[in-house]
């Protein structure tokens, strides 16, 4: 026992209760109020074990005061005792007990009983305050089982309402994969690629879609009753096996392979694979793709290429700027650069160093119409040489009709137009040599007849008896003469015949080189006489030493014809002939005052034929093979002949021979 409160609005009383407690309870703190109100504002600020309660007060009754007690949450559990004076006052307890009071006991209070009520009265608070503590847990605890019960419905709805969701979507997704699945089943057999997937280790095919029956040929019957072996071709079959395991072994692949049609066509495919579960068995998804078309492209591609690399023709291909893209490698074997060194460059044809603006504008006007050009064009090598190609050049347009490239096709034409000019210089060669002929016919019909007629007429005539006998004489003087010019035209042409056919040798002989000039000059003395013609002799040798080893036949021969010639050609002046000694040399030479020779012929009239003056109205004589015999023997001796002249005032022939005399080693005997 602690605390026991006393309210009696008589202090007397106040003091005999708490003497009374206070000796049962001497461990008891006795707290006393003289009226309710302050009755209560203790017991609230207290919370005594037991309130002991006096009936009548002024103001509040004692049952006033035990009502709001317990009507008082903080002092509802205290036990009130109502004390009273009036024994046995039934009402009174009634009122006491409906006012919550807890005991009552009439005054004069019996102490055993006061204290025997106070302790019940102590323990019935402990115990009230137990269970309104138990209430208050059990209450707790309801609360908080509610609470979690609660909770659990709660969460149960929430648990249903996914489930439901989640069934819904499930529901959804199985839609949706139907769907799908349906989709796929139509995306596959509709695609427009070729597809089918085969079994892994039976290799029989377990799907097919409408465009591989289509491309194959074959019913979805026949297809899927087929292995993949069925549509490979022999060579594929061969390497089916490996071909297979490389497959197996990677998860993606692509190759290309020769499969066989319905009809036994072959046609080339790009097969791109990824491994798949087809009926719980491992299988392979094979996307068909017909490359035909493309392997044939390529495959004429290749071949065009090859063409393009070996043509024996050089050929360019340059960007739509003229840039080199590539050259073949008869370009580089002809022009001596390697591909690298040209690549990005711009061709010479197109260079404006090697054309004037006007050429390289009309290639240019006429490529940009997409037209061809084609030209003669000299090109250079690498190495500076120059050579002359055949170009033509065409653009290469592309779909919209702009040019993208240019391809240079050349052809090395310098042999054939060496050839050519070859050709040219023999045509007219040949040309000439016919003209020469038809003059040498001319001239040898000419140069025989006039003396053959000469000959035939006085031939006659002298048979006349009455021909007087210095006119037979004058007639035999004329055969003769004629006879002599017949025979060195006859000489001439048989000569120049041996010198051709390489038959006229060199016949070396001892020749008193004077006395031969002398000859010489003995035998023309009356002709130049005849035409008023001085003719003058210089030897550099006096006679007694003018010994010397040379063809003596050829020397008179060379030096008649150019002495005759300078006759011929002389109306009158002086024709003068000697020779000088250099070095090892003998220099000849014959000079006249006559008609001169041209520049342009000096080379000219030592050829068969040639003549200064060749028509039908010439005024001088000879077959034209008097100069081609002379040169011909000089060089044959191992010498040289040439001329100097000037046209009016006369020429002079100059010509070598190599000198030999008796017993020097140059000599050597025939
Ligand atoms: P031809 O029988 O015509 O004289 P040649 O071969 O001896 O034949 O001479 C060829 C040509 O060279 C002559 O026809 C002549 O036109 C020219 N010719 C040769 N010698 C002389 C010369 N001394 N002066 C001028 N013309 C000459």
């Amino acid at each position: 026992m602690n605390k026991i409160l006393a309210i009696d609005d008589k202090n007397s009383n106040l003091f005999c209760l708490k003497a009374t407690i206070e000796d049962a309870f001497p461990d008891t703190i006795i707290y006393t109020a003289l009226n309710g109100t302050q009755g209560m504002e203790m017991a609230i600020a207290e919370d005594p074990d037991v309130i002991l309660l006096d009936v009548l007060m002024p103001e509040m009754d004692g049952y006033e005061v035990c009502r709001q007690l317990k009507q008082d949450i903080r002092t509802q559990d205290i036990p009130v005792i109502f004390l009273t004076i009036i024994q046995n006052d039934k009402d009174s307890r009634i009122r006491a007990l409906e006012v919550g009071g807890e005991a009552f006991l009439s005054k004069p209070i019996d102490v055993a009983e006061l204290t025997t009520q106070i302790r019940v009265m102590a323990k019935m608070k402990l115990s009230n305050r137990q269970k309104q503590y138990e209430q208050k847990q059990l209450a707790k605890l309801v609360a908080e089982r509610t609470h979690a019960l609660e909770q659990n419905r709660l969460e149960m709805i929430k648990l249903l309402e996914e489930l439901r969701a989640e069934n819904e979507a499930h529901r959804n997704t199985l839609k949706i994969l139907s769907e799908s699945e349906h989709n796929y089943r139509y995306m596959f057999d509709n695609n427009p690629q070729p597809m089918w997937i085969y079994d892994l280790e039976t290799l029989a095919f377990v799907l097919v879609n409408n465009a591989a029956l289509k491309l194959y040929g074959y019913s979805r019957e026949e297809f899927l009753s087929m292995t993949l072996i069925d549509i490979l071709s022999d060579e594929d079959v061969k390497t089916l096996k490996s071909d297979i395991g490389e497959t197996n072994r990677d998860l993606n692949s692509l190759r290309e392979s020769r499969q066989l049609k319905k009809n036994g066509e072959l046609v080339y495919v790009e097969i791109i694979s990824h491994s798949v579960t087809c009926n719980d068995r491992p299988a392979r998804h094979a996307m068909v793709n017909d490359i035909t078309i493309r392997k044939r492209a390529e495959e004429e591609i290749r071949t065009l290429s090859k063409a393009i690399e070996q043509s024996p023709a050089s050929i360019i291909i340059t960007d739509a700027q003229g840039k080199i893209q590539f050259v073949n490698v008869r370009y580089s074997s002809i022009m001596q650069y390697s591909p690298e060194e040209v690549k990005g460059y711009i061709p010479r044809i197109f260079n404006p160093a090697y054309h004037s603006h006007e050429k390289l504008d009309a290639i240019w006007n006429t490529l940009q119409y997409g037209k061809i050009w084609q030209s003669e064009f000299q090109n250079k090598k690498k190495d500076g040489t120059c050579f002359w190609e055949n170009v033509i050049i065409s653009p290469l347009l592309k779909e919209d009709g702009i040019t993208s490239n240019y391809i240079i096709i050349s052809e090395d034409i310098t042999e054939k137009k060496a050839i050519l000019v070859d050709l040219i210089a023999a045509k007219e060669k040949a040309e000439e040599s016919d003209r020469l002929k038809t003059a040498f016919l001319q001239n040898i019909s000419h140069e025989t007849r006039t003396p053959m007629n000469a000959i035939m007429g006085f031939s006659e005539l002298i048979n006349d008896p009455t021909l007087l006998p210095e006119e037979r004489k004058q007639y035999t003087d004329i055969i003769r003469q004629n006879s002599d010019q017949l025979l060195s035209v006859i000489t001439d042409i048989v000569n120049i015949a041996m010198v051709e056919s390489g038959q006229e040798k060199v016949i070396d002989e001892m020749t008193n080189l004077n006395s031969l000039c002398s000859n010489l000059i003995s035998r023309f003395a009356a002709k130049a006489m005849h035409q008023n013609i001085i003719l003058r002799h210089q030897f550099y040798l006096a006679d007694n030493e003018s010994d010397i080893i040379i063809d003596q036949t050829k020397l008179t021969r060379i030096l008649h014809n150019l002495i005759s010639n300078a006759i011929k050609f002389t109306k009158q002046g002086i024709v003068e002939f000697g020779y000088k000694i250099k070095e090892d040399k003998l220099e000849f030479y014959v000079k006249d005052t006559g008609i001169g020779i041209p520049m342009g012929m000096k080379d000219e009239i030592f050829k068969c034929f040639h003549q200064v003056e060749n028509t039908l109205t010439r005024q001088f004589g000879g077959s034209g093979l008097g100069l081609a015999i002379t040169k011909a023997y000089v060089e044959l001796m191992g010498g040289a002949i040439w001329l100097t002249s000037e046209m009016g005032k006369g020429s002079v022939f100059y010509f070598t021979l190599p000198l030999k005399f008796p017993g020097s080693n140059l000599f050597k005997a025939p």
